[in-house]
């Protein structure tokens, strides 16, 4: 019925090399960008659009990869309130949901403190959000739910009311470029699976087809050790 997987990731060295080699493509690429702008700015050429928007899709995906290849001690963990940092991601993406006809349907425990970055735990958060808005072509609920656990952890709770995710899927959601979007790039999942790893947390999916999905991140619950 309900399908559960637990995801968790790590970057090897061939994931170390590959961000090595999309580091060093970025600078080309830009400077392609600009010469292929120019170039078509002059001759008026048909082709100059085209050309730069798949040169923009190329550096948006170095981009998301990049973010995963970030080495680790850049990360400052601060004591933070998860729901100011989720709040924060609802009041952001709200436009969004606006637009895509979904409503936030919100839940908020009390002093649910952890220690993390909040800037990427923003990031997974608005990862989610994004993939919930697109499972909902119709618009719909999306839940969102803060709670603490006996087992000392904060958790937040994404749910959707889209269009659910396959046994089969479900397993290779943590797969980089896993992908059944035309635009999508398959890595927002592999980043959130990193982040919430380097935290110590976990994040785990629950889905039933043409039903919906729920995610389920669990971040430890701050000790008085972080200030
Ligand atoms: P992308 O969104 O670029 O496709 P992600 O890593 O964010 O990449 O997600 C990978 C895949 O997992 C998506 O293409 C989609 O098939 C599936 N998926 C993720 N979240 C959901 C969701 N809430 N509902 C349905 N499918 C989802
Ligand atoms: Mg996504």
């Amino acid at each position: 019925k309900t399908n559960q997987i637990k995801q968790l990731d790590q970057l090897g060295v061939i994931g170390q090399l590959a961000a090595g080699i999309a580091h060093e493509i970025r600078n080309p690429l830009t400077s392609i960008k600009g010469f292929v702008q120019l170039l078509a700015e002059e001759t008026n050429h048909q082709f100059g659009e085209i050309i730069t928007s798949e040169i923009e899709r190329i550096e948006f995906i170095m981009n998301e990869f990049l973010i995963l290849a970030k080495p680790q001690r850049e990360i400052v963990f601060k004591k933070e309130n998860v729901n100011t940092v989720v709040q924060e991601v609802i009041s952001f993406m709200r436009p969004e949901a606006v637009l895509n006809n979904v409503e936030f349907v919100t839940k908020f425990n009390s002093f649910p403190f952890v220690n993390c970055e909040a800037k990427q735990i923003k990031q997974v958060i608005i990862n989610l959000i994004k993939n919930a808005i697109e499972a909902m072509p119709r618009g719909g609920k999306l839940h969102i739910h803060t709670l603490s656990t006996e087992e000392g952890f904060v958790m937040i709770k994404v749910r959707d009311e889209g269009i659910g995710i396959s046994k089969e899927h479900l397993q290779r959601l943590s797969e980089p470029f896993f992908t059944n979007k035309e635009k999508g790039t398959g890595l927002g999942l592999m980043i959130s699976n990193k982040i919430i790893e380097d935290h110590k947390g976990s994040i785990e999916f629950f889905s039933e087809l043409g039903k919906g999905t729920t995610v389920e991140i669990r971040l430890p619950l701050a000790t008085d050790i972080g200030k």
